[in-house]
C-alpha cells in the first residue's frame, strides 16, 4: 500500500525550481548556499506529515510536477527539482547523522527533514527500532512484563501522568536525535566495577527504551539452564526532546536515576532514590529476597557453613552500591575457522562461590578462560583457566579412568615436558639474540636445537587438531575423589588438554598456576579437573545472541583483556 507523503508547501513547488533556476545565475558566488531562515523547526506549521509507508516509490513518477514540452527532455539540474517524496527516499537512506548537515542546506531540505518515515527508517536501520510508536500494546509486551505493570497506554490521567510517556505525540526524529543517537555509545555489553564480583551487563534497544539488562547464571549447580536477567537502568523519552533515565533496582518501579559517559567505553550510574531500594521488612527482608533471587534457596537449605559466609560477604558488599555502579565495555572474543569450539561465554561451577562467568577465548596454541564475574579468591578480569593446545593429554584407560594417581602421574609428566620445552624456547630466545648483536648477517638460522622444539610443537598441535577434526568421542568420568559440584556431566568427550588453573586465598593472596586438566566434551560443553583443588569444574556455553559486542579488531580485544585483568589486581 503506497501512500506517498504529504508535504504541504513543499510538493512540487514552484518555489524550488525558482530557487534552484535563480541559484544557477548566482552561481559562482557565495549565495550557493540558501540563508537559514528558518531557525525554530518547531514553530513551522503546515508540515503535516502523515507518511504511513515507506513504499513511496511507486508513487514518484506519477507525483512528479508535470514537465512542460519545452522542459521535456532536460535532465533535472538541482535535487530541489526532484519530487519531495523521492528527496524522502533518498534522505531516508542516509545516516542519521548525515542529516543535520543536510538540513542547513536550505528551507525546503530542512522541511522535508522533518518527514517522520525518514527517522523511523534511520530508528529501524541503525538501531533495530521495530515498533510502531502508535501501538504501545506491542512495545510493553516485547519489553516484557516488567514494564507492562507500568506502561498502559489507556491511563492518561492522574498519577501515572508522569510515568506514561506522551507517545502518541512522539516524533522517530526525537527518538533518533534525543535517545538512540545520544546513547549510542553505551549499548552493548559491560562490566560494572563491584571489586571482585563483576558481572555482566547488556545494554540494549528495545522498543522505544535503551535497557540495561543484568545478566545472571542460573542457579547454582544447574550450568545447563538459561541465563537470567534483571533490569538496572531504563531510559527513554518522557516528554519530546528530553530523555529520561530510570533506575530499575529494587522492588518498587522504576524511579529517578542518572547515567553519566566518563570516557569511551566506560560509563557510570547513578540511582536518585535509592530509598526505592528499601523493603519494609528492612535488611532482614532485602537479604532474603535477594537470597531467593540469586541462589533460589534460603540460608537454612545451605547446610556448608563457609558457602554462607561467602553469600553474606556477597550481599553486604553488592547491596551496598545501591545501583551507582561504573561499567566498562567487554567485547565478544573474536573467532576464526581453526578454532576447537566457538569461542564466547560461558557459565561454570566454582564451587562454594556459585556459578560464575567465564569468557574463551583463542591465543594461537593457547586458549583462555577469563572471569567475567568473580569472587573473593579470584576476582573477576583474572584468567581462571588456560589451555595448552600444543599439548594434548591421552587419557589412562577405561579399566584405569578412576584411578586418581593415573591421572596425576600423566598430567605431571606433561607438566614437566611443558617446564622443559619453555627451558629450551628461552635459550634458544637467548641463543639468537646474540647471534643478532654479534653477527650482522641479516638472514641468521635459528639453531638446530630450537627447530627440532618448534617442529615438535607443531606436530603437537596438528595431533590436537586432528582429534579435532574427527571427534572420536571417549568415554570419561570423573577420578574417584575428585569432587563436582554438578555430577550432571557428560560421561563421553571428544579431546583433553593439559592446562593450568588460578588458585588463590582469600583476597587473591599469593595467586598460583596450578596443572589441570581440559576436558572438551562437545561444542557447548568444556570441564577443568583442578588437580592440587580435586576439584572439577563445568562449563556450558551462554547461548543469548548479544548485539553491538564486537571487538574492532583482535588487537582492541587483547588490549580489553588485559585492562580487566589489571583492574582486578
Ligand atoms: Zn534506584
Amino acid at each position: 500500500m503506497a501512500v506517498c507523503a504529504r508535504l504541504c508547501g513543499v510538493g512540487p513547488a514552484r518555489g524550488c525550481r525558482r530557487r534552484g533556476a535563480a541559484r544557477e545565475q548566482r552561481r559562482g558566488g557565495d549565495g550557493d548556499s540558501e540563508p537559514d531562515t528558518d531557525t525554530e523547526p518547531e514553530e513551522a506549521s503546515g508540515v503535516a506529515v502523515a507518511a504511513e509507508d515507506d513504499e513511496e516509490t511507486e508513487r514518484i513518477e506519477g507525483s512528479r510536477p508535470s514537465a512542460g514540452p519545452a522542459e521535456a527532455g532536460r535532465a533535472p539540474l538541482s535535487l530541489l527539482e526532484l519530487p519531495p517524496e523521492l528527496l524522502v527516499q533518498i534522505f531516508g537512506s542516509l545516516p542519521g547523522t548525515d542529516l543535520p548537515s543536510l538540513a542547513r542546506v536550505c528551507t525546503t531540505f530542512r522541511r522535508i527533514l522533518r518527514t517522520d518515515t525518514i527517522w523511523r527508517r534511520r530508528c529501524r536501520e541503525e538501531y533495530g527500532v521495530c515498533e510502531n510508536l502508535r501501538k504501545l500494546e506491542i512495545t510493553g509486551v516485547s519489553c516484557r512484563d516488567v514494564y507492562a505493570k507500568r506502561i498502559n497506554p489507556r491511563v492518561k490521567s492522574g498519577r501515572f501522568m508522569k510515568i506514561l510517556p506522551d507517545y502518541e505525540h512522539m516524533e522517530y526524529r526525537d527518538v533518533y536525535t534525543c535517545l538512540l543517537h545520544r546513547y549510542r555509545h553505551i549499548l552493548g555489553l559491560w562490566q560494572p566495577d563491584i571489586g571482585p564480583y563483576g558481572g555482566l551487563l547488556n545494554v540494549v534497544v528495545d522498543g522505544l527504551f535503551i535497557i540495561g539488562w543484568m545478566y545472571l547464571p542460573p542457579h547454582d549447580p544447574h550450568v545447563d539452564d538459561p541465563m537470567r536477567f534483571k533490569p538496572l537502568f531504563r531510559i527513554h523519552l518522557m516528554e519530546r526532546k528530553c530523555a529520561t533515565v530510570e533506575c530499575m533496582y529494587g522492588h518498587k518501579g522504576p524511579h529517578n536515576g542518572h547515567i553519566q559517559i566518563v570516557k569511551k567505553d566506560e560509563f557510570s550510574t547513578k540511582c536518585n532514590q535509592t530509598d526505592h531500594h528499601r523493603m519494609s521488612g528492612g535488611r532482614q527482608e532485602e537479604f532474603r529476597t535477594w537470597l531467593r533471587e540469586e541462589w533460589g534457596r534460603t540460608l537454612e537449605d545451605i547446610f556448608h557453613e563457609h558457602m554462607q559466609e561467602l553469600i553474606l560477604m556477597k550481599f553486604i558488599y553488592t547491596s551496598q552500591y545501591d545501583n551507582c555502579l561504573t561499567y566498562r565495555r567487554i567485547y565478544l572474543p573474536p573467532s576464526s575457522p581453526d578454532d576447537l569450539i566457538k569461542p564466547g561465554l560461558f557459565k561454570g561451577t566454582y564451587g562454594s562461590h556459585g556459578l560464575e562467568i567465564v569468557m574463551l577465548s583463542f591465543h594461537g596454541r593457547k586458549a583462555k578462560g577469563t572471569k567475567i564475574t568473580g569472587d573473593p579468591n579470584i576476582p573477576a578480569g583474572q584468567q581462571t583457566v588456560e589451555i595448552d593446545l600444543a599439548h594434548p593429554l591421552r587419557l589412562p584407560d577405561i579399566e584405569n579412568l578412576r584411578d586418581f594417581s593415573e591421572l596425576s602421574r600423566i598430567v605431571l609428566e606433561v607438566q614437566e615436558q611443558v617446564r622443559r620445552e619453555e627451558q629450551e624456547e628461552e635459550q634458544r630466545q637467548e641463543g639468537e639474540d646474540r647471534t643478532q648483536q654479534a653477527a650482522s648477517q641479516p638472514a641468521a638460522q635459528p639453531q638446530g636445537g630450537g627447530e627440532g622444539a618448534e617442529g615438535e610443537e607443531t606436530a603437537a598441535g596438528a595431533e590436537g587438531a586432528a582429534q579435532d577434526k574427527a571427534p572420536a568421542s571417549q568415554p570419561f568420568v570423573l577420578p574417584m575423589g575428585v569432587i563436582s559440584r554438578n555430577e550432571d556431566y557428560p560421561r563421553t568427550c571428544r579431546v583433553c588438554f593439559y592446562g593450568t588453573g588460578l588458585i588463590a586465598g582469600h583476597g587473591f593472596t599469593s595467586p598460583e598456576r596450578t596443572p589441570g586438566v581440559f576436558v572438551l566434551f562437545d561444542d557447548d560443553r568444556f570441564g577443568f579437573i583442578w588437580l592440587e583443588l580435586k576439584s572439577f569444574s563445568l562449563y556450558s556455553r551462554i547461548k543469548v545472541s548479544f548485539q553491538n559486542a564486537e571487538a574492532p579488531s583482535r588487537e582492541a580485544f587483547d588490549e580489553m583483556l588485559r585492562n580487566i585483568q589489571s583492574l582486578a589486581t
